[in-house]
């Protein structure tokens, strides 16, 4: 039985049909029309579990995870007694759900005490946030691929789109061939 899902690989978000055995482009979706890049092309390399770590080790030793939990709790608790809340820092996923977020905020700031939390998606959208601000007045995504393909002028600023976001680059290269009066500017910063 073949199930339609999301490429999980980049913001893109490219539609997959897949059996667990083979995959293809969804070309139904609106955002790749069938069309993946080897990164999406290849998610089903990830589904098997050889490589990956399935219990947890502390000092290269495998342990249960009420040990695991125990020593990071301790240790937690040690450097926080000794040096303060603000000696302690948690870096968290971009991946998580939101309400991932909310617990991971509410262990840092509600119960451990500081607010030494950040996640890789500020990392991520902040560039973006200051971009749309500054163009549009506020945060705003303003356009859709769509729109991408229609313009006549596209400017990709700080953004290696044919590597990081490959399907995009894609459908931009076909709109350019179709329409070459369309100017696309590269800014590399
Ligand atoms: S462009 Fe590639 S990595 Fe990004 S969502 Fe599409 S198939 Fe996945």
């Amino acid at each position: 039985m073949s199930i339609c899902t999301t490429c999980p690989y980049c913001g893109v978000g490219c539609g997959i049909k897949t059996d667990g055995i083979a995959l293809q482009g969804d070309k139904q979706h609106p955002a790749n029309a069938g069309r993946l890049c080897v990164k999406g092309s290849s998610v089903l390399e990830t589904l098997g579990d050889q490589d990956r770590l399935l219990q947890p080790e502390v000092n290269g030793e495998v342990v249960s995870w009420d040990h695991a939990l125990s020593e990071v709790a301790d240790r937690f608790r040690r450097i926080v007694d000794e040096h303060g809340p603000d000696a302690v820092a948690f870096y968290v996923s971009g991946q998580l759900l939101t309400e991932d977020y909310y617990v991971a905020n509410k262990l840092m700031k509600g119960f451990i005490g500081s607010a030494n939390i950040d996640t890789n998606s500020r990392l991520c959208m902040s560039s973006a946030v200051v971009a749309h601000k500054r163009a549009f007045g506020e945060d705003v995504v303003p356009g859709c691929y769509e729109d991408l393909e229609l313009a006549d002028l596209v400017i990709l600023t700080g953004s290696n789109t044919a590597w990081a976001h490959p399907i995009v680059y894609q459908r931009i290269a076909a709109a350019k061939q179709a329409r070459p009066d369309m100017k696309v500017v590269v800014i590399d910063p």
